[in-house]
């Protein structure tokens, strides 16, 4: 079941530089919320603050109702995908996609007993494992590539794998920070409409940073339309486009992609 995210005041600066104003956003388990805005409006540093990689100065942010800050890193419930797929190059896809798993098992095995250690060793653990990565890969349609290594795929392949890396863990949440942006054309649209039925199959929830309000208006259930680091309204994409708050909302989302 996917997570809840609740986003209370959250405030944000670089030096004298004020990147994030007073955020406000609830987001409901399972649902596909978008972060729309222009370039340098702040998306990005947002999400790497609900991940935890940047300490947030002001505000809180609950997943499931627990701070960020108090859930150690591996054991948060969330996985997060980028634009640059970041994968390791001198892996096989496979290992590429279990990695994240082996690293939260073995995590969790230093913090057992002995008798817990010899039986997280178990072949049980690592039969799971290669279920996990197998599930997750033909859920992205790339079970036929486990053996290959980065090098030798398409950029749409490796975006792929870079997904299935994130699915193997079943997160609650899944933050994307422009996922798709490195794709052509014909690949992004597939890969919306891909990502909308595994956000509906999996039930996670699901926060995507795009500044393309045709992907956002496409995918989402809600948008949030960012502007210099303020939430400027947070709706049902058709509320957003015949009812916009703001003038600027309605000039945003007017503007050909
Ligand atoms: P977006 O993802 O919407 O394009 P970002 O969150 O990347 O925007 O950036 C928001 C603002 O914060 C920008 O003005 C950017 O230059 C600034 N910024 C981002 N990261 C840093 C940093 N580490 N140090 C200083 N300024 C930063
Ligand atoms: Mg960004």
């Amino acid at each position: 079941m996917g997570s809840t995210l609740r986003i209370q005041d959250v405030s944000m600066s670089f030096g004298a530089i004020s990147v994030l104003k007073q955020i406000n956003l609830d987001i409901r388990a399972g649902s596909f919320v978008s972060l729309l805005g222009p370039s340098g409006c702040g998306k990005s540093t947002l999400l790497r603050v609900i991940a935890g990689f940047e300490a947030q100065q002001l505000g809180s942010i609950l997943i499931d109702g627990r701070a960020v800050e108090d859930v150690p890193p591996r054991a948060r419930n969330l996985a997060m995908v980028f634009q640059s797929y970041a994968l390791y190059p001198h892996m096989t896809v496979s290992e590429n996609i279990s990695l994240p798993l082996e690293m939260e098992l073995l995590s969790a095995v230093q913090r057992l007993p002995l008798v817990g250690r010899m039986a997280a060793g178990s072949k049980t653990v690592w039969t799971d494992i290669r279920r996990r990565v197998l599930d997750a890969s033909c859920s992205v349609q790339i079970d036929h590539l486990l053996e290959r290594r980065p090098s030798q795929l398409s950029g749409g392949q490796r975006q792929r794998v870079a997904l299935a890396r994130a699915l193997v863990r079943s997160p609650g949440l899944f933050l994307m920070d422009e996922p798709l942006s490195n794709l052509d054309a014909k690949l992004r649209v597939a890969m919306r409409s891909e990502l909308v039925s595994l956000n509906k199959q999996l039930e996670s929830t699901i926060l995507y940073v795009t500044h393309d309000q045709t992907e956002a208006m496409a995918m989402s259930d809600k948008i949030a339309l960012m502007m210099g680091g303020s939430v400027l309204q947070y709706d049902a994409p058709e509320v957003l486009y015949t009812k916009p708050g703001h003038l600027d909302v309605a000039t945003f989302i007017g503007q050909p992609a």
